[in-house]
């Protein structure tokens, strides 16, 4: 029996590693919203990006033909320019940034990088220039370390340290037990959903794309834990292509343009400023927001008061 549970150990150890790959696997194709159908074309050649200006022109774009989610989108990200998306629940702003990646083709129209159409260019190459903070990010069942060296493998523990300061994570890190060596993920320590983005902009940080996207959280975070998170946000998208997709209005104010997205169309574009002149649509949301906000400082300090 003792000649056979070395052997059984070993498959032992072996199904785990193979059960926790898969897990990562999983959670990476999660992570990415892969839809695997995408093909690179042949001769695709990789993404050469000079500056990194994004230009959607016409694109029409349904997941089901028979419910058109966009209608014609045309709009221009400038190189080292911060554009916003706004508008309903289910307008199809996070769809945008999903097609900038490629994990589905359009129906009719372009999308361009530089000049360079996504569907002629290597995913590989694509997806390495654009970095993604996305609204949930999925942590893998490992270190701290681990999880933020996950945008740039090589990068050393000075560089992951420097990473975490400027995502405005470092200081809760140190103060963990067993610090960076920390496990995370489902099985490790749960870390909230501000703490989890905080991860994902280190992570960014560290892959140091020419071009961003930030999908914003659709759950209010606290005030304290917002502001943290913009800081970081805003140090990550200075001088880098930025499209956000944003879910709240508190953090378009600064954007070079606001899109507002309506019914598959552009509704309204211009700066925070332009757009409430315009008291349209965009306005409309920005009161409603507003009173939003008001409503809950109040609750919140009738609750506190009590
Ligand atoms: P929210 O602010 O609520 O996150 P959004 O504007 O980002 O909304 P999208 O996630 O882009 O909206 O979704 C646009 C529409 O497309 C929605 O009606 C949604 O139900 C639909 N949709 C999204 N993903 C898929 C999918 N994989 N398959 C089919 N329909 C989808």
């Amino acid at each position: 029996l003792m000649q056979l549970s070395v052997p059984l150990n070993f498959i032992g150890f072996i199904y785990r590693e193979i059960r926790q790959g898969l897990t990562d696997i999983e959670n990476m194709f999660d992570l990415l919203d892969v839809d695997q159908e995408v093909k690179d074309k042949p001769g695709a050649t990789a993404l050469q990006v000079a500056e990194g200006a994004i230009r959607f022109h016409d694109v029409h774009f349904s997941y089901d033909p028979a419910r058109p989610i966009l209608k014609g989108i045309s709009f221009e990200v400038p190189a080292g320019k911060t554009v916003a998306i706004v508008g309903p629940s289910g307008a199809g702003k996070s769809t945008l940034s999903r097609l900038l990646f490629r994990f589905y083709d359009i129906q009719s129209g372009a999308i361009t990088i530089d000049g360079q159409d996504v569907r002629d260019v290597t995913q590989k190459s694509l997806r390495g220039a654009i970095g993604m903070v996305p609204q949930d990010t999925v942590l893998f069942n490992d270190t701290i370390f681990y999880n933020i060296r996950y945008g740039r493998f090589d990068a050393s523990e000075d560089e992951i340290r420097k990473a975490a300061e400027l995502a405005q994570i470092g200081p809760f890190i140190e103060a963990l037990p067993e610090g960076y060596r920390s496990m995370v993920g489902e099985r490790g320590l749960k870390l909230s959903g501000g703490e989890k983005q905080r991860v994902a902009i280190a992570r960014t940080i560290l892959k140091a794309p020419p071009i961003l996207i930030l999908d914003e959280a659709t759950s209010a975070l606290d005030t304290h834990t917002e502001q943290e998170i913009q800081a970081a946000l805003d140090l990550v998208s200075r001088g880098r292509t930025t499209l956000v997709i944003a879910h709240r209005l508190s953090t378009v104010i600064s954007a070079d343009e606001i899109i507002v997205l309506k019914d598959g169309r552009i509704a309204e574009k211009g700066t925070h400023r332009d757009l409430l002149d315009a008291k349209g649509l965009y306005a409309d949301m920005w009161d409603r927001q507003r009173e939003a906000t008001e409503a809950e400082e109040r609750l919140r300090i009738a609750r506190e008061t009590d």
